[in-house]
This record gives structure tokens, C-alpha cells and sequence, in this order.
């Protein structure tokens, strides 16, 4: 126990990469531990600091635990960098060459963040691409698990990769189409096409270095004492169980946010949700879904990365109108490439916006997708906001724009049967028929699916269920390392 009394608990160092959706569903890690007792800190970088202050209710709501602290970093990207589209990849090498050695020398400088009432740090829990975080743990004999933001389907896809290459099914053959099946990811043999693999496995030439990035960011997870995966048995176990043999300590505790919302309740915390936008969330959005009748409205977002084009724009745009549906459209201000998007509107959509439709710059989503009045998602088909959407019940159409959402999406349309998957098109007749069939003509089905889902996932969270156990088997895991 060394000079430390036994009443001094574990200290937990979180370390997100430092973008909306991965410190999202980190900080809702970090509460769950808080409320287990245990000290935490929480590695953000100084841009995201200064947009979760502004923003966010993230450092008032944490002032509550006294072994909390936030500590901020250098992203290593300028102030200026649009950190979305394509370009939020930079962030990869950057945190890797710029925010590596500055980590060490903090965790050095602040003797690993220990003060008169913590520990130094007694366990890391860094997100699964940060390996500089494991050479450094290695380094300082520090326990570490790795945090994996996305889902299990798209982790094994990636850690399948010397597979698939093998088998020759990536790169794809020349006279091959995209919706070739692919054989080499066991547990998804049948219904897995080569257009469904993450979109960084989807590349021309073998010696593509995204390619062989994510391959070996991806195997190094192995190094890890033990892997956290925010998903949950009873919509992944059968993948999950594909990647044990690999790495046999998993925790599947998720969804994160249904699991914090289910302790805090049994802390009878009259709690809201955890709100840790980057941006300014548009409350006048659930006044007007607050109008609306039951299960009415498709919810369309994108995320905080997407982006699309003016054309695109247009073809979502005359398919919502169309639809005769109602909507509420989240429109980031970065997410449009191109001309200015006020530019030439056509003025039927106008109409049809003004009749059944709501935009807003940012949402508070998880407070949006449980509203009453919507009736299902059009998502880029995000971890998170896939989660969200599970959690609420909420059944999707899937629009991925890139990374795990190609493989999301499939799973959702194919395995969960809980929406339909659009990828590779953007088309306003398409996007016409699929709103209708989802909030219209096959309503009940889907809304019974997603459903069933949201209650198994409630299930997993509550006590005795599976990631309610598998936490509880997390904390004593990081309570044992200081024995
Ligand atoms: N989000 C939000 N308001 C919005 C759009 C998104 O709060 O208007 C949140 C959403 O709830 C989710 C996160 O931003 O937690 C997006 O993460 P996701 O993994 O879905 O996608 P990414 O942004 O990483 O592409």
C-alpha cells in the first residue's frame, strides 16, 4: 500500500482523443467512476477545455467530486485547424508527435499528478489510439487499459485486417464491384460487404498508410492490461466474444450514457444529462419538438466531423420536403463545403422548411432522440449517436460518412434490423422513400424493433444485468492494482 493510507482511493487518469464524441463518452466514464469513489483526472486538450467551458455545464457538474480535476493539453493542431471532415484525421498524428512527449513531460513535471489528497496516478485508461499513453505506461510500470470508442463490430474488422489482406478480399480486385461479400472477419461471413468494411480498410493500393495505421494502432491494443468497449452483450456478445480470444480482458459496459443515467438514479441524484457539447446547444429545438405529435419527426444529424457538399445538401434537403414528414435538421456551421449555403435556396424547400421543418446549429441530442414527438434518425451513424439512438428506442436511417460508421450501419440495417442503411448514395428520391417507410408505411415494425433493443440495453445497465456486473468487475480490477 506504500505511504498511502488504505482510505485513499485508486487514481484514474482518463485520456480521450480530444474530439467531441470520444471525451463524450469518456466523461461519462469518468462520472462512473467518480460515483464509485474513485479520483480521476481528466486529460482534455486546450481546445476542447476552452469549448467545453463555453459550452458545456462539464465543470460545474464535476465540481461535486472533490477527487476530480481537469488537466488540459496541446491537441498539437493551430487554433485555427477546422478539426472536421477528412482533416479532423490530423489529429492522429498530431497527438501522437506533438501531445505525446508534452504528456510525459507533465506527467513528470506534476509527479503523475499526485497532490496532498491523491495518489500519483495508479491506473490509465487511455483511449485506444493514443499508443504513445501505453509506452509511456510501460515505461513508468503503470497499469493500462485501453478504451475503445467504437464499436466491437468495427474493432474486429480492423483487428482482421492482416485477414483480410491474406484472403486478398482488401484491396478490392480489379473487375470486382463493392458489393462483393467478404469471408475474412469471422461472425460477420454472409452478410459483410466490401463497401461495409470501415472506410479505411476500403483502399486501391496495399500500401496505403491509413491503412497499415489503423492495422497496427489497432494490434497494439493487445499490449493493454485489459480493453473497455462501450457496448453491450446482448446487441455484441457474439462479436466481443471473436476478440476475447485475442484479448481476453474485456469490459463491456456500455451504453455509457443509459449506464450513468442508471446509477445516478439509484444514487437518487436528480440528475440531467450529462451535457459536453463543443457547441452551443439550440434548446428552442425540443419547444418546437415539444409541438409535435407523437413519433412524428425525423431527427437528422450528422455528428461533429461530417461534412457535406452544397449538392448533397440539396438532395437531403428536397427528400425531407418531399417525405411530407416532419423534421428537426442539426446544420453545424463548419459541416457545408462549398459555396455559402444560404446561396440560391430553392424557394419550395423554403416553404416546405417553414410547413413541417426546425434547423438548429447544435442539439442537446440525447434530451432530442427521447423526446416523444421523434419518430426516427437520420444519422452519419456514429458510435455514439448510434448508441443514443438504441438507448432511446429511436429506429435509423444511415447515411455514414466514414471510419466505423460504414460497418454501423450495416449492422444496423442487417443485424439489428432497426433502420435502413443508404450508404454510397445521396439521392432526394431515395431519401423520399426511406423517411416514409420508416416513420410511415413500415412504422410499427421498426418502432417494435427498436424498441425491444432500447430495453435490452436498459436491461444490461440496470443491476444484476450484464454491463452493470462488468463495471463492477472494472472497479474492483483498478481497486486490486493498488493492493
Ligand atoms: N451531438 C450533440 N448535438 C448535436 C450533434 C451531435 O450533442 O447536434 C453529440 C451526440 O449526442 C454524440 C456526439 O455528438 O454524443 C457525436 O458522436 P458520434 O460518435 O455519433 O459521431 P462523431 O461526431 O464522432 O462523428
Amino acid at each position: 500500500m506504500g505511504s498511502h493510507g488504505a482510505t485513499i482511493p485508486p487514481h484514474v487518469l482518463i485520456f480521450p482523443l480530444p474530439v467531441q464524441g470520444h471525451v463524450n463518452t469518456m466523461l461519462k466514464l469518468a462520472e462512473l467512476l467518480c460515483l464509485s469513489s474513485l479520483d480521476v483526472t481528466f486529460m482534455v486538450s486546450d481546445f476542447s477545455h476552452s469549448r467545453l467551458l463555453k459550452h458545456s455545464t462539464v465543470i460545474s457538474r464535476f465540481e461535486q467530486y472533490p477527487g476530480f480535476r481537469f488537466e488540459s493539453i496541446s491537441d498539437g493542431l493551430p487554433d485555427d485547424h477546422p478539426r472536421a471532415g477528412e482533416q479532423a484525421m490530423d489529429i492522429l498524428p498530431s497527438t501522437k508527435n506533438i501531445t505525446g512527449p508534452l504528456f510525459k513531460q507533465m506527467m513528470i513535471e506534476k509527479n503523475l499528478l499526485s497532490s496532498d489528497t491523491r495518489r500519483p496516478v495508479t491506473c490509465i485508461i487511455a483511449d485506444g489510439v493514443l499508443s504513445f499513453a501505453c509506452d509511456f505506461a510501460e515505461e513508468k510500470g503503470i497499469p493500462l487499459i485501453f478504451f475503445r470508442t467504437i464499436s466491437a463490430c468495427s474493432f474486429w474488422a480492423y483487428f482482421c485486417i492482416p485477414e483480410l489482406i491474406a484472403a486478398g478480399e482488401i484491396p478490392l480486385k480489379a473487375g470486382i464491384g463493392k458489393d462483393q461479400i467478404v469471408n475474412s472477419v469471422p461472425g460477420m461471413e454472409g452478410f459483410l460487404r466490401y463497401r461495409d468494411l470501415p472506410s479505411f480498410c476500403q483502399v486501391n493500393d496495399i500500401n496505403e498508410p491509413k491503412l497499415h495505421i489503423i492495422e497496427s494502432e489497432t494490434r497494439q491494443t493487445t499490449r493493454a492490461q485489459a480493453v473497455i468497449l462501450n457496448t453491450f452483450e446482448d446487441l455484441e456478445g457474439a462479436i466481443v466474444s471473436h476478440i476475447r480470444k485475442h484479448i481476453p480482458r474485456i469490459f463491456t459496459i456500455g451504453p455509457n450514457n443509459a449506464h450513468l443515467k442508471s446509477r445516478l438514479a439509484q444514487k437518487e441524484s436528480e440528475k440531467s444529462i450529462l451535457s459536453s457539447s463543443f457547441w452551443e446547444e439550440d434548446r428552442s429545438c425540443i419547444d418546437w419538438l415539444n409541438e409535435q405529435p407523437p413519433k412524428s419527426v425525423i431527427y437528422v444529424s450528422f455528428g461533429s466531423i461530417t461534412v457535406v457538399s452544397r449538392d448533397q445538401l440539396l438532395e437531403f434537403w428536397h427528400g425531407l420536403v418531399n417525405s411530407g414528414q416532419r423534421f428537426l435538421w442539426v446544420m453545424r456551421p463548419d459541416s457545408i463545403v462549398g459555396e455559402d449555403k444560404k446561396n440560391q435556396i430553392p424557394v419550395e424547400l423554403e416553404e416546405g422548411t417553414k410547413a413541417r421543418g426546425y434547423m438548429v446549429e447544435w442539439a442537446p441530442q440525447e434530451e432530442v432522440l427521447n423526446n416523444a414527438a421523434v419518430g426516427g434518425f437520420l444519422t452519419h451513424s456514429g458510435w455514439n449517436s448510434t448508441l443514443e439512438s438504441i438507448v432511446a428506442g429511436v429506429p435509423m436511417i444511415c447515411w455514414p460518412y466514414f471510419a466505423d460508421q460504414t460497418i454501423n450501419s450495416r449492422f444496423v440495417s442487417e443485424v439489428w434490423k432497426i433502420g435502413f442503411d443508404v450508404k454510397d448514395t445521396c439521392d432526394r428520391e431515395i431519401i423520399e422513400k426511406v423517411v416514409r417507410e420508416l416513420i410511415e408505411v413500415r412504422k410499427n415494425e421498426f418502432m417494435e424493433r427498436a424498441e425491444n433493443m432500447a430495453k435490452l440495453a436498459r436491461k444490461a445497465v440496470s443491476e444484476g444485468g450484464s454491463s452493470y456486473c462488468n463495471f463492477d468487475g472494472l472497479i474492483d480490477y483498478i481497486k486490486a492494482m493498488v493492493i
